[in-house]
Order: structure tokens, then sequence, then C-alpha cells
């Protein structure tokens, strides 16, 4: 159905200077740019107050702009995922007044981008054990420790820090701290991953400083706005592959429209097993999209994604690669499902690994007993 709402939206891509979205070099900053004009247009922040800068006028109004933006968004969309999925939720829940005026508009319009300090080199799937200390100093909390596995932080203007702040052990002690990346006592290092990337860093504090007042829930009881944010991570994650349009991205499996174009023009689409693969492919796709539209556990579509993502890329890199796991330089169909390929196995871990997720399934989801500590 044609209402105000999507001419609204129709016109807003249609008024777009192309070069905000295409992709390439200075991809960031083009991404930058059309969340600052969508937020301008009022086409960000659905279900949010307006006097934090979202609109609440629209029913049901976040899934009929995904609805219209389907393939027309840039695939580096997903460098602002952490602001706009899990700090923007999870200040909402349990930030101050002062917190959701300050951050919410800002990072709606992308004038600040977030990444998530929360993995530490002794506390990946066990982050109750994580050490990073925040200790408060008159006005100020002064931190100290490290990160790792940070992604985007080399982009980030904050982050939403985990940090010892009591003596409680494990998940109590624990606060949540919106931190300036850009100071003196943050020190970003990246990390070359196996694609050729440096997506992720390390993270080292040494005497950095964040405002009394940027603590997220009380102070020693972080844990609860801890675990929030890690499901609002698992759902964002969940829903990437929904659109079935889009350009293959870093972060969800690659489209099935990829796998059936190699297919067809590499003639393995006329192979019964292949032909079965592709079927599988579609129906996961499918699968993926449905689990997107619906409220189910979050580490259901976290792990549908994972799957579809190495299966898909298994398929692709087998047509493209006729079995080898070589390819000519040079060659577009090769340097794809190679990278693809490559890429894959991270959706395993990235947002909490798949081991991780069943148990949180069978602990939280079916009330299964827990796992012995
Ligand atoms: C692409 C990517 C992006 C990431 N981005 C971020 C980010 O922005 N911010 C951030 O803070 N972190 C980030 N991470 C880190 C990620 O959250 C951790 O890698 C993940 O939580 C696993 O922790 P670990 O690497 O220390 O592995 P470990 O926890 O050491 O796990 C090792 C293995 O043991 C298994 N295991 C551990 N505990 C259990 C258990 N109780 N039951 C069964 N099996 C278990 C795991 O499943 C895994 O196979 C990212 C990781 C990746 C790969």
């Amino acid at each position: 159905m044609v209402d105000d709402f999507a001419r609204e939206v129709e016109a807003f891509f249609e008024s777009l200077p192309a070069v905000m979205t295409a992709a390439g070099p200075g991809a960031l900053n083009r991404v930058r740019a059309l969340r600052g004009a969508m937020a301008k247009a009022r086409l960000v922040g659905f279900g949010i107050p307006e006097e934090y800068g979202g609109r609440t006028d629209i029913e049901n109004a976040s899934y009929r702009m995904q609805e219209i933006a389907r393939g027309r968004m840039p695939k580096e969309d997903g460098m602002l995922g952490i602001g706009l999925n899990m700090a923007v939720p999870i200040i909402l829940q349990y930030g101050t007044e002062e917190q959701k005026k300050r951050f919410i508009p800002p990072t709606l319009n992308a004038q600040e981008v977030w990444c998530q300090l929360y993995s530490e080199p002794e506390a990946g799937s066990d982050l109750a054990s994580l050490r990073t200390t925040a200790v408060l100093d008159g006005d100020e909390w002064v931190v100290n420790g490290q990160k790792v596995w940070t992604s985007g932080a080399q982009n980030s203007q904050m982050g939403v820090l985990l940090a010892r702040t009591g003596e409680e052990p494990r998940n109590r002690g624990i606060s949540m701290l919106l931190i300036p990346m850009n100071q003196p006592g943050v020190e970003v290092r990246p990390l070359r991953q196996i694609t050729g990337e440096a997506e992720f860093n390390e993270v080292f504090f040494t005497d950095a400083r964040v405002p009394r007042d940027w603590v997220v829930g009380e102070v020693n009881d972080g844990w609860r706005a801890a675990t929030g944010l890690l499901a609002h991570e698992r759902s964002s994650l969940g829903k990437v592959g929904a659109d079935a349009k889009r350009e293959a991205n870093a972060s969800a499996a690659v489209p099935f429209h990829y796998l059936l174009d190699i297919a067809i023009r590499t003639g393995h689409n006329t192979n019964f097993n292949t032909r079965q693969e592709l079927a599988s492919a579609y129906i996961g796709e499918k699968v993926m999209s449905w689990i997107g539209q619906r409220k189910v556990h979050p580490s259901i579509g976290k792990l549908w994604r994972t799957k579809q993502a190495r299966y898909v890329a298994a398929v692709g890199a087998r047509m493209a690669m006729s079995g080898a796991a070589a390819h000519e330089m040079g060659d577009k169909d090769g340097e794809f499902w190679m990278y693809h390929i490559l890429n894959a196995p991270r959706m395993s871990l990235g947002g909490g690994t798949d081991e991780i997720q069943k148990n949180t399934i069978g602990e939280r989801a079916l009330g299964l007993p827990r796992e012995p500590s």
C-alpha cells in the first residue's frame, strides 16, 4: 500500500545524490553523511521519543522503512550498527535523562560513531572475569586496562565500556561507562584478520577519563545493562541478512542472488547436486528473513546467520574455485568467494560464540538447568 510514509521515504531516496549510496574509499564518511540526511528527514530512530531525535508517529515504521530501503542502503551502513542498535536502546532503557539528551541525537545522525569495549584477553565468553578498572577521582572515573577485538574502535568517537568499579567478584562490581575515545589515555592498535583487513583492534587505557555521570544504570550494577546490550547485539546481527537484495558485506551471509549468478555463469546450475545446494541456500535465506521479522530469542537469529554464512560461502567457493583452494590473481569470482570463505568463521565468534548461543538458548529459552560454573 502506498501511503504518505511510503511516498516520503521514496522521495528521500530519489533526492539523494548517488555519491551518498556508493561504496568504496571514504565509505564511512558517506554512510555518516547518509545517516545525517536521514536524521534530518526524520527517517531514523523509529520508536524513539521525538525529544531525543526519534519518531513515533508511524506504526511499524522500522519494518516498513526496511522494506522500502531494500537494496538501497550502502553495505558499509553496518559500521554504524553499534551506536544505533546497541548504545541507543541501552541508554534509552537504563540511561539518565541527561544521557538520553546528550547521546541519542548525535548517534542517530552519526555525528558520533560507537564501539563496544567488552572483550579482554582473559575475558571473552567468560566476560564476568574482566579486569579493566575504573576508579573515581573527583568528578571523573580513571580507567586502566586493555580490551581486545574491538570492532571499529579506530573510527569511533564513543565507546560502551565495561569496567570493574567495585571489589565484588565476577559479575557484581562491574559498571557500564560511556567513554570518549579521542583522548590521550586511549590507544587503539589495529589487528589484522585472515582476510587481510584490520577491522578490529586492541584498545589500551592508561588513566583515561570518563565524566562521573556517564555511568549507565547503577554503579557496580552494570551487568544488567551489559547483558541487555548483548541481547540487542544478537538480535541485530540475526537481522542483517534479512535483505535478500542487498550487496554482500562482511557481517552477514552472502545473499543468495550471488550464488545463483555464479551457478548460472559457470554452468553449475544444471548439476543435480548443486541444484540441491542452491535450494538449501535459498531456503536458509528465507528462514533468516522470517526470523528477522519475528520476535524470537536473539540467539536463534544469530546462530542461523552463522550457519547460513558458512554454507553459502562453501557452496560459492566450490563453484568459483572448481574444488581447489586457489585462483588466478585478478580472478574476480575467485577473490570474492575466497574472501567470504575466510570471513565466514568470524560470525561464529563476534557477538558471542555458537556454543555460548546454544547455552543461552538452553538455559534462558528452554529453561534447562544451568551449566556448572
Ligand atoms: C569479528 C569479530 C568482532 C568482534 N567484535 C567485538 C567488539 O566489537 N567488542 C568486543 O568486546 N568483542 C568483540 N569480539 C570478541 C568476541 O565477543 C569474542 O571473541 C567472543 O566472545 C569469544 O571470546 P574469546 O575470543 O575470548 O574465546 P573464548 O571465550 O576463549 O572461547 C574459546 C572457545 O571455547 C568455547 N567456550 C568458551 N566457554 C564455553 C562454555 N561455557 N561452553 C561451551 N563452550 C565454551 C567457545 O565457544 C570457543 O569455541 C569480536 C570477535 C570477532 C571475531
